[in-house]
């Protein structure tokens, strides 16, 4: 796929993103979840920033693409943070106060708790990769024995291992050091093919996500020509896929954002109007693009995360997760 396609998906308002995960790292995980991607035509994958999640989602959308060769090919994106962000955190269990109840087990949507029962002896493991950070279990860890552990940007030297390795886009999650961020941004390659940046969630103000904005634009208008073309990600509920968060039409909060923001850059920065393109996040579903358009709110594209995942762990067959991750994917005209 070139960067053609992608424009072309953006300025017809019909972008999709699907989201593996930014802590997920466990590679078989991230093979399965790009090849399903891939065969849902997703114009974008994004994934961790670790070489080894590079090496498998490109394993996973060529197996796809060998199976149907007249399949666009999506562009792997990786994911940054820069500052404290929910999706840039593991759970770690300290096992000295692990009593080994297993109460936590039913609460992880990726399966990351076990138990085998040998000899009446249950024996409880964690598998750290399969977590995405979303906070169900810790709830549920009455001995105190889960807790998060965070971790901040990726080395830019490592960045320019992972573009080697195939990665062709970037997504930057901005959080509020936004004078970190334009220091970091300076430093990362500037030959992808895509570039995204993440702002707010459902916690920002609207003058955060103004501000966020402002950030971005003078960023990246120091950085490349007048006339390049970015996303910038209007996030929702984070990780609210993955819980059963009782709020109806969970999207509506990165949809009204994403208003907010259009309007902001409409009256503000006219001249960049049509090549700024805005998509939502968290709390999405293959319905969201439908939705902020019948609302005349003209978002460019939609990612989709933890209810991607959480809708293809439930299929019990290929054929069942093919046809999931095809849904997800829902061209509108
Ligand atoms: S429940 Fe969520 S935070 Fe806890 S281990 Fe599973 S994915 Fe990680
Ligand atoms: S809920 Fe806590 S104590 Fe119980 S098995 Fe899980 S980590 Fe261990």
């Amino acid at each position: 796929m070139t960067l053609i396609d992608h424009l072309s998906s953006l300025q017809e308002k019909n972008f999709h993103k699907l989201i593996v995960g930014a802590a997920l790292k466990d590679f078989k995980s991230i093979e399965e979840y790009a090849y399903y991607f891939t065969l849902a035509q997703a114009d974008v994958i994004d994934i961790s920033a670790f070489p080894h999640s590079v090496i498998s989602a490109k394993k996973g959308i060529a197996i796809a693409l060998r199976e149907n060769n007249s399949l666009k090919e999506p562009l792997i994106m990786i994911s940054v943070n820069i500052g404290e962000d929910p999706h840039f955190r593991r759970v770690e269990v300290d096992f000295d106060s692990c009593t080994k109840c297993l109460e936590c087990i039913p609460s992880c949507p990726s399966e990351a708790f076990s138990s085998v029962n040998v000899s009446n002896d249950s024996h409880f493991s964690y598998n750290i990769d399969l977590c995405f950070g979303c906070s169900n279990c810790i709830p549920t860890c009455k001995d105190n024995a889960l807790s998060f552990n965070s971790w901040n940007a990726y080395e830019t030297e490592s960045l320019i291992e992972l573009t080697q390795l195939g990665a062709s886009a970037i997504e930057l999650h901005l959080n509020n050091d936004l004078g970190k961020f334009s220091e970091f941004y300076k430093k990362i390659p500037g030959d992808y093919l895509l570039e995204s940046f993440c702002i707010g969630s459902n916690t920002a103000s609207a003058s955060e996500l103004k501000t966020g904005c402002d950030s971005v634009i003078e960023a990246v208008y120091k950085k490349h020509p007048r006339d390049f073309q970015f996303i910038i990600q209007v996030d929702g509920i984070p990780l609210s896929g993955a819980r059963d968060i009782n709020i109806e039409n969970k999207d509506q909060f990165s949809i009204n954002k994403a208003k907010l923001i259009i309007e902001y850059i409409a009256q503000n920065y006219p001249e960049y109007k049509d090549q700024i393109y805005i998509q939502i996040a968290g709390g999405t579903n293959e319905n969201s693009l439908e939705n902020a358009h019948k609302q005349n709110i003209p978002i460019n594209g939609v990612a989709i995360g933890s209810y991607a995942r959480k809708k293809l762990l439930k299929a019990s067959t290929k054929v069942e997760a093919i046809k999931l991750a095809k849904d997800l994917v829902k061209k509108f005209t």
